[in-house]
């Protein structure tokens, strides 16, 4: 059985049995668990003050500090709904969130003022400055907990707005039962785990990676930069064990240490995932940090991982070193199917299908908006995420791309996906993005964005004859633009989008 208990009830429990056991750490601030506990009593008690209900939701807009948890836990004491807003978003884009949202009362930074700019109705503001803590514990007493009533909202997250407009999802207090099973069964963190939260907190790999740690009785340690120098120094610092990057990340990392910085040796398990990585990247990622690894596939909607490589599959020496382009098996708690899109029936093994989540861990809809609703969730519960995959005889999975960015050239599926893991196994090429443009003769056809790599040279044709050394001519790129940078967003995700208007604009010149 998979008995797990909600992040919430876990921290006033580890505020009795270790009160004094440090919880989080930013900069040179600890709060030990009974600290922070009672930092989140003073939170909801202060947001009640301000007439904050139930069901409220209460947003917050800032690069990554405490705060963030003091809010999680508040609004989990009143069963009100934490809105972290992402603080790299344009003033219409926050605006957008504002009059989707519709919060009660914002925490925000004092710099990130300016986004409010377009905002035209402004919630209650409550600066995160040097008065915040005073406001904060001037409140009366904490209202009467509420229950941890399993089905309450306790989180509105909006997705990375990779694909279109970032979208509101709930997570209920239920949705996140998985932080607690995923850290002490899949990922191996205990009470004397030290964990770096160094991805943004209004992400889900923050926020519910963020609880990993916490919801064992370990250490968490929060950083607001992801510059490799000042990663690596931290986790150096407070010895941490257990980290969790993105791919863009973990790229900076790894070149990091290539080019002579530290390694971590107190590292036991690095966690990655969230977007595509190369076989490439992940070989020298094992190479520089000689942990434990863990590859991670899941999404806003499903708050968090659903299929996790274990370290055993990271071998690359091994009998199964093809398990290193897989993001593995399906957490024992996810029920995971792929899916013909187009009919709604199982895929055979080995054929590509979309797949689909069912469990406690998967959203019940959008926040207010049915008809997206509709579209990802089917009558019997099972959640469409968009992504094409393929699973093995052996359970494995092997993410392929989302159907919203297959290419189809000649009638041939195309998934950017395999082109780019191909060219990034070139030593020049340090980035690439794949998309689709269009093509008189074969209706479309695979254009490659590439950055260098640092002191190297690459041009098109010879991006052209590697991917031709080992790719089916279908899917080779036929033209190659070399770019200083990606378009990527906070997640590290790069933005196809703008790719493509980039390839239109070229088309027209
Ligand atoms: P939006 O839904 O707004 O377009 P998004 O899908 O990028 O943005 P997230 O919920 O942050 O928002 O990301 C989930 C998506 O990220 C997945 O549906 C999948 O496409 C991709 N993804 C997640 N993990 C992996 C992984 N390990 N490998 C490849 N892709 C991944
Ligand atoms: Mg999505």
């Amino acid at each position: 059985d998979f008995d797990a208990r909600f992040p919430l009830e876990l921290l006033g429990q580890f505020a009795k049995k270790t009160p004094e056991a440090p919880c989080l750490t930013f900069y040179e601030e600890t709060f030990s668990f009974a600290q922070l506990d009672a930092a989140s009593d003073r939170l909801a008690a202060a947001l009640a003050d301000r007439s904050v209900k139930a069901g409220d939701r209460v947003a917050i807009l800032a690069p990554s500090s405490p705060a963030f948890y003091e809010l999680f836990f508040a609004c989990g004491k009143i069963g009100a709904i934490m809105t972290p807003i992402n603080a790299r978003l344009s003033a219409r884009e926050v605006a957008a969130i504002l009059a989707d949202s519709k919060p009660v009362l914002m925490l925000i930074d004092s710099a990130l003022m300016p986004l409010l700019g377009d905002a035209a109705d402004t919630p209650d503001l409550v600066l995160l400055d040097s008065s915040y803590r005073a406001w904060r514990d001037a409140a009366r007493d904490m209202p009467p907990h509420r229950d941890a009533l399993t089905d309450d909202i306790i989180l509105l997250l909006y997705t990375s707005g990779t694909t279109g407009k970032a979208k509101g999802v709930p997570i209920s207090q239920r949705n996140m039962l998985s932080v607690d099973r995923t850290a002490s069964k899949m990922w191996g963190f205990s009470d004397h785990s030290v964990n770096l939260v160094a991805m943004p907190l209004f992400h889900i790999g923050g926020m519910g990676y963020g609880l990993m740690a916490l919801s064992q009785g370990g250490h968490s340690i929060l950083l607001d930069t992801l510059e490799p120098d000042a990663v690596i120094s931290a986790m150096r610092r407070y010895a941490v064990t257990h980290a969790f990057f993105v791919p863009a990340v973990i790229q900076r990392l790894v070149e990091h240490v290539e080019h002579g910085g530290h390694s971590v040796a107190s590292l036991q398990r690095l966690i990655y995932g969230a977007s595509p990585i190369s076989e490439n990247l992940l070989l020298r990622a094992i190479a520089a940090f000689s942990c434990a690894f863990n590859h991670a596939y899941g999404m806003t909607e499903t708050a968090g991982t659903v299929i996790t490589l274990a370290p055993e599959d990271h071998d690359p020496g091994g009998p199964r070193a093809a398990r290193l382009r897989s993001c593995g098996r399906a957490m024992p708690w996810a029920e995971i199917v792929l899916v013909d899109p187009a009919t709604g029936h199982p895929v055979s093994v080995g054929e590509v299908g979309e797949i689909r989540v069912r469990g406690d861990m998967t959203t019940n809809g959008y926040w207010q908006k049915p008809d997206e609703t509709d579209a990802a969730i089917t009558h019997d519960g099972w959640f469409c995420t968009g992504d094409a995959a393929l699973q093995d005889a052996d359970g494995y999975f092997y993410i392929h791309d989302r159907y919203k960015d297959m290419i189809i050239s000649g009638g041939e599926n195309v998934y950017p996906a395999e082109v780019e893991n191909a060219l990034a196994d070139h030593p020049a090429i340090a980035e690439v993005a794949v998309i689709g443009v269009p093509h008189a003769k074969w209706g479309e056809t695979p254009r490659a964005y590439v950055v260098a790599s640092v002191g190297a040279d690459i041009d098109e044709a010879t991006a052209i004859a590697f991917a031709r050394e080992q790719l089916a001519h279908y899917k080779c790129p036929t033209s190659v633009a070399i770019v200083d940078a990606l378009p990527r967003n906070a997640s590290g995700k790069v933005l196809k989008q703008e790719l493509r208007a980039m390839a239109d604009r070229e088309a027209r010149i």
